[in-house]
């Protein structure tokens, strides 16, 4: 059976799925050549790097500099430094740090095994605990702690799935309305693409979780007021 990946042209956020192996595609809604690599980072890195493949960064690497996009980064190192761009999701291994001003991602993932713990505040959009996470989360998607996972903290969010087997130990704000308190970063950044001649110029959509009804943050205080 042929291998599926999820793509997310990282020129117009446009997400596709593409079969099979290839090195390199078009991305069907902005004609944009995309190259596909994959990419590990086992020292220092001021690199610039443009792939909607995979980036990894092992407990050596260190990204200092430079501009790394990619659709899923898979980060046992740091960052430190630079603009890390990740169209899909960030999956933080054990050893995994970086600065919140340095990376942009979709979704997160703790991987099983790792203990992470931030003293910064966490904004994604989903956000799948299979380890052990520390931190403050802004989810504007679904938050899960899978069996085995344990998430200490503080939640902000519209969605929270607990497994069976799975611990929570934290302060929640979660509910219909719950959205994060800080705007999120998107993660790619069309506003630095010199415009293409477009055939049709709709306002992008960006494909969301199915966010069921969520009250806007104004309406709230004012029902709060009454
Ligand atoms: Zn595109």
């Amino acid at each position: 059976m042929p291998e599926r990946h999820e793509i997310v042209c990282y020129e117009c956020g446009f997400a596709f799925v593409l079969q099979g192996r290839f090195e390199k595609t078009y991305c069907p809604k902005c004609r944009q050549c995309l190259t596909f690599e994959t990419i590990t980072i086992d020292g220092v890195s001021r690199r610039t790097v443009k792939t909607i493949g995979v980036v990894t960064v092992t407990p050596a690497g260190k990204i200092a500099g430079g501009r790394i996009v990619a659709t899923d980064v898979i980060l046992a190192g740091a960052i430190n430094g630079g603009q890390v761009c990740v169209s899909r999701r960030l999956e933080l291994r054990e050893g995994a740090t970086f600065k919140p001003d340095c990376v942009s991602m979709r979704d997160v993932r703790i991987h099983a095994g790792a203990r992470i713990a931030l003293d910064h505040d966490l904004v994604c959009r989903d956000l799948e605990v299979d380890g052990f996470l520390k931190a403050r989360v802004h989810a504007d998607g679904l938050i899960a702690v899978r069996r085995g996972g344990f998430l200490s903290g503080e939640i902000h969010g519209p969605r929270l799935a607990v497994q069976d087997g799975a611990g929570l130990s934290a302060v929640l704000d979660v509910g219909p309305g719950c959205a994060p308190a800080a705007p999120r970063k998107t993660s790619t950044a069309p506003a630095e693409k010199p415009t293409l001649s477009q055939p049709e110029t709709r306002p992008e959509k960006k494909k969301r979780a199915p966010a069921s009804r969520k009250g806007k943050p104004r309406k709230a205080a004012q029902n709060k007021s009454t």
